[in-house]
């Protein structure tokens, strides 16, 4: 029964995930190189929490309890107790890599190694390791404590056994889990990332504003964000390494990632999290 969970990178998906296993009961340390986004990460689960009890919809022992139950780390602490590491670093394959590598080397032989990877091949990052059984992909949604979905993904030599506990744990956490194969992009970002990278094309293009744009998305398509508002949600550079898994995944010129996204995230504009991209954004 895995009880103590590792989640590597405290950025905002690393944050949000580290909320919801809190929420659920599990004991939880969040590990980051940068003390900086530890502290954020900390302020913005405890504002998150402040928030739902402000609403009414959570009793002031349960944000107690689940703040008791998170801790902040640079490295992992007591690397023998954990059951499940699951990394939510920045989406490069390089680092993915030598972090799984590094979490093999220390944790237990039973313990499960997941990625929150939005794109990457789980079977490669698995078969950088010495227990590719053991890993597996668990794609949280952004912001994780909002959104009900999670995609499972087995890699090529992924147990059933590990395939079943993920998927049960899923479910305990009060997410709806849905299996996917290992194919770029998986499901979700196979069907959005396009349609993002499109919505760029018809900016660069100049067919309209991207309020415009995002406007006709929302009123036309009945979507809740615009594709370039949400591609600033995301971030610029996690929406430009996805396409480009795809792109050299899927072998396809339908999925050549548009120029204008690589300037601005070559110019340092990644979205929300660096307060200019499509938008700006204050404060
Ligand atoms: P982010 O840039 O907000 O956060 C990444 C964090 O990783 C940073 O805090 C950084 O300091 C930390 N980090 C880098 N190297 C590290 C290391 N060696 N050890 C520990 N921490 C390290 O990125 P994000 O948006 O949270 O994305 C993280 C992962 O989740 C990526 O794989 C991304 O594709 C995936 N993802 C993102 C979204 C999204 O909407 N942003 C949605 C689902 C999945």
């Amino acid at each position: 029964m895995i009880n103590k969970i590792a989640v590597i990178g405290a950025g905002q998906m690393g944050e949000g995930i580290a909320q919801v296993f809190a929420m659920a009961g599990y004991q939880v340390q969040l590990i980051d190189v940068s003390p900086a986004q530890l502290a954020k990460a900390e302020k913005g689960i405890t504002q998150s929490l402040d928030r739902q009890m402000t609403k009414g919809t959570l009793p002031l022992s349960v944000k107690e309890d689940a703040l008791k139950r998170l801790s902040f780390f640079e490295t992992i602490q007591n690397p023998e107790t954990i059951g499940l590491a699951l990394e939510a670093v920045v989406e490069n394959f390089d680092l993915k890599t030598q972090l799984l590598q590094d979490l093999d080397a220390q944790l237990p032989d039973a313990a499960i190694l997941a990625s929150n990877t939005s794109s990457l091949s789980i079977t490669t990052l698995a078969a950088a390791t010495k227990r590719p059984d053991r890993v597996i992909g668990m794609h949280f949604m952004n912001p994780a404590p909002r959104m009900p979905l999670v995609e499972v993904i087995r890699g090529q030599a992924t147990s059933e056994t590990t395939y079943q506990i993920i998927d049960h744990m899923v479910r305990a956490l009060g997410k709806t889990p849905v299996l996917s194969q290992d194919f770029p992009g998986f499901i979700v970002n196979r069907i959005l990332m396009p349609m993002i990278n499109e919505a760029i094309y018809a900016v660069h293009d100049g067919v309209a504003t991207p309020q415009d744009i995002d406007t006709a998305m929302k009123l036309g398509t009945n979507q809740p964000m615009g594709p370039l508002e949400l591609a600033d949600f995301i971030g610029l550079d996690t929406c430009l390494a996805i396409i480009q898994v795809l792109h050299e995944g899927l072998g396809d010129e339908k999925y050549r990632p548009c120029p204008l996204l690589i300037k601005y995230v070559t110019s340092g504009w990644l979205g929300k999290k660096t307060g200019r991209g499509f938008y700006e954004y204050a404060g």
